[in-house]
């Protein structure tokens, strides 16, 4: 409860699931509370272009304001323009609760990539032989794209 938040702030640290751990820092200010800390994500994927487990970690830094929701009024459009709701650092609780897991997941969905590279760069597998390119060449010519001239070549010929 937000009520429950004392002068001094609130402390947390929690371990999320393996290797997704926060901490973070509450503090009440009125009816607005201001959420500060870091989620630190450490995993183990798998590279998407070159099939390598690499190892990944990252610190999300957080400072979120959460103010209590109101239910919309018909506001004329100038007070609308002053609170953007678009605002990733601001946010709303309700019924005087804070919802801290899904603020922590929205964050981790927000800076996890879809695909994981081990780097920007990465060469990735040759699709011939399967040879990690980031460790060494392979000597597989590029393959040549089949002319569209060449299937007609043939038909003259024969
Ligand atoms: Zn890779
Ligand atoms: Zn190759």
């Amino acid at each position: 409860m937000i009520f429950d938040i004392p002068e001094e702030g609130l402390d947390f640290a929690e371990e999320v699931s393996p290797g997704v751990s926060f901490k973070a820092h509450m503090d009440k200010t009125f009816e607005n509370v201001n959420l500060t800390g870091q989620i630190d994500i450490e995993s183990d994927p798998v590279c998407h272009r070159c099939v390598e487990p690499f190892h990944w970690q990252i610190s999300i830094p957080l400072n979120i304001n959460l103010a209590p929701y109101q239910e919309p009024e018909f506001s004329s459009e100038e007070e609308e323009s002053e609170l953007d709701q678009d605002d990733l650092n601001f946010s709303f609780y309700r019924n005087e609760e804070i919802d801290l897991s899904s603020i922590v997941h929205e964050q981790i969905l927000l800076e996890t990539p879809i695909q994981y590279l081990c780097k920007e760069d990465c060469k990735g597998l040759c699709p011939q032989c399967g040879q990690n390119l980031n460790q060494s060449t392979c000597s597989c010519l590029p393959k040549q794209r089949p002319s569209p001239f060449s299937a007609l070549k043939k038909i003259v010929k024969s």
